[in-house]
């Protein structure tokens, strides 16, 4: 079995994980117990080196990831380790042939999230026929969430359900997770296993509050670190 956070961002988008560099995910190991770790940053791989590394160090497998703004929505992809496109360039179908390509897991994120999810769209069979699962739960979209939870979701049968925490800092990692049915700590071979639905488990708490606030720094501090992350030019949004 594997634990890990599904949707994470790091300082090398819009986070702050890895600004104390690999110490912060030698605290969220112990912390959280975590068996693999992943990173999604906005339509950057940039920080896929630096943490495959600190994953290398601390004897975990790594999972390239990736949130693809589509025109329509964000998309969590794994298995992808460059990323040429930027931010809302390519509409949904587009980034799905485009992943597809590459053999990638696709996972909607946070669905019918008002600004960012791909919403009614995720029910339509030619975009069912084209991922593997959608986020049930996803920490920083948690009312649209609970709208997908009591929605008719049988048309998505077939599909993985994720759950993710969506965090920019270490206060929301893992509090949503994933454990996946996986024995091996080969990376093809925890992709494989990450587009079976039997083997994969969505963990979080169901909330109906904004939960997502706890994430953030305070105003001043999140200033001071946009300020820094603009004068190493990391920001993406
Ligand atoms: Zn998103
Ligand atoms: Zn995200």
């Amino acid at each position: 079995m594997l634990k890990f956070d599904s949707h994470v961002h790091t300082r090398f988008s819009d986070g702050s994980i890895f600004y104390n560099g690999i110490a912060d995910l030698k605290m969220l190991v112990k912390r959280d117990k975590i068996t693999a770790f992943t990173i999604t940053d906005h339509n950057t791989t940039a920080g896929q080196r630096y943490a495959r590394k600190a994953c290398d160090v601390l004897g975990i497998p790594f999972i390239p990831g990736i949130e693809i703004s589509a025109k329509e929505g964000h998309i969590v992809a794994y298995g992808i380790d460059t990323w040429k496109y930027g931010a809302y360039q390519l509409t949904l179908p587009e980034v799905l042939d485009a992943c597809n390509d590459r053999n990638a897991v696709l996972v909607i994120a946070h669905p019918l999230d008002r600004r960012m999810g791909i919403k009614q769209r995720l029910f339509s069979p030619d975009i069912i026929k084209k991922i593997n699962g959608y986020e049930i739960l996803n920490g920083a979209s948690p009312r649209p969430n609970l709208e997908l939870l009591r929605s008719d979701r049988s048309a998505l049968a077939g599909l993985c359900m994720y759950a993710g925490s969506d965090c920019h800092s270490t206060v929301l990692f893992c509090k949503f997770h994933v454990v996946l049915d996986c024995e091996s700590v080969k990376v093809d071979d925890i992709l494989e296993c990450m587009r079976d639905n039997r083997k994969v488990r969505p963990v979080g708490p169901v909330l109906d509050i904004p939960h997502w606030v706890a994430d953030f720094p305070p105003a001043f501090t999140r200033r001071r670190m946009l300020k820094q992350l603009e004068k190493r030019g990391k920001v993406r949004y």
